[in-house]
């Protein structure tokens, strides 16, 4: 079933369009990796799903129903959660208050305290700690975490491994390999290619707002995409 159906999307900052005419989709369960050098759109097209950012033309569909109009809080009661690029933690409150005010939203679905616990280990000695005192990876699975506690159907992530040291990158991604394992719907924003091929089943290269490759990650290669990303090559895309 498509999940996510997002249909000619176009955002601007100001007059600078930076999502021009996106199309894409998700099937319960897949995992979508959106790759693209510095400043392709995937932030923008990411927070304009989630709410974050105002459409400026075309649709976006969750479930069957268009979405396109609803503020942020009303799309994660349906089930789409952003964890933002930067992480965006409440850093006077603690880790478990963090997570709580997430819960206090949340919908009905497996993820509680006790099955996020289960999930990111690493967080329970860190229940009592101030957000603001953590480092980069613990914020991040803090993020994640926070995330999850909403139940999503669709975790939306920014940018995962930004500002992370390679042994934090390796723990966030190995905790996010079990969400897929579980069933998660994922949408991944990653600069890092190799890892975005590694977890997801399809990829989107985006170039200056629009969409220059969308395969299968078992159909393309590295080169294909490399190509894509730097705008050596048109194949696939919808320019
Ligand atoms: P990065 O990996 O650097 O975050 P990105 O692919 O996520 O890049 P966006 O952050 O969506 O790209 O940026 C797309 C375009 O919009 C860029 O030209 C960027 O300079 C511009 N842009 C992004 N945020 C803003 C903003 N708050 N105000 C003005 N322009 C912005």
């Amino acid at each position: 079933m498509t999940l996510l159906a997002v249909d000619r999307l176009v955002a601007r900052h100001g007059l600078l369009p930076a999502v021009r005419g996106v199309s894409l989709s998700i099937e319960d369960g897949q995992v979508l990796a959106v790759v693209g050098a510095n400043g392709a759109g995937k932030s923008t097209m990411l927070r304009t799903i989630a709410g974050a950012h105002p459409a400026a033309e075309g649709t976006v569909a969750f479930d069957g129903q268009d979405i396109t109009g609803l503020p942020a809080h009303r799309r994660v009661a349906r089930g789409l959660a952003l964890v933002p690029e930067g992480r965006r933690l409440f850093g006077g409150l603690t880790v478990a208050e963090n997570l709580r005010v997430a819960g206090g939203r949340a919908r009905p679905g497996p993820w509680r305290l006790s099955t996020v616990l289960a999930a990111f280990p690493m967080l329970e000695p860190l229940l009592g700690q101030r957000a603001s005192t953590l480092s980069g990876g613990q914020q991040q699975a803090t993020a994640i975490a926070r995330a999850l506690m909403t139940n999503p159907r669709l975790l939306l992530v920014d940018e995962v491994s930004l500002g992370l040291s390679p042994m934090a990158v390796e723990m966030v991604y190995e905790s996010l390999r079990g969400l897929v394992a579980n069933g998660t719907t994922l949408i991944l924003v990653e600069q890092d290619l190799a890892r975005a091929l590694s977890i997801a089943g399809e990829v989107v290269c985006l170039l200056e707002g629009r969409v220059v490759l969308r395969s299968s990650t078992s159909e393309v290669t590295r080169e294909q995409v490399t190509e894509a990303y730097f705008g050596l090559s048109r194949a696939g895309g919808d320019r």
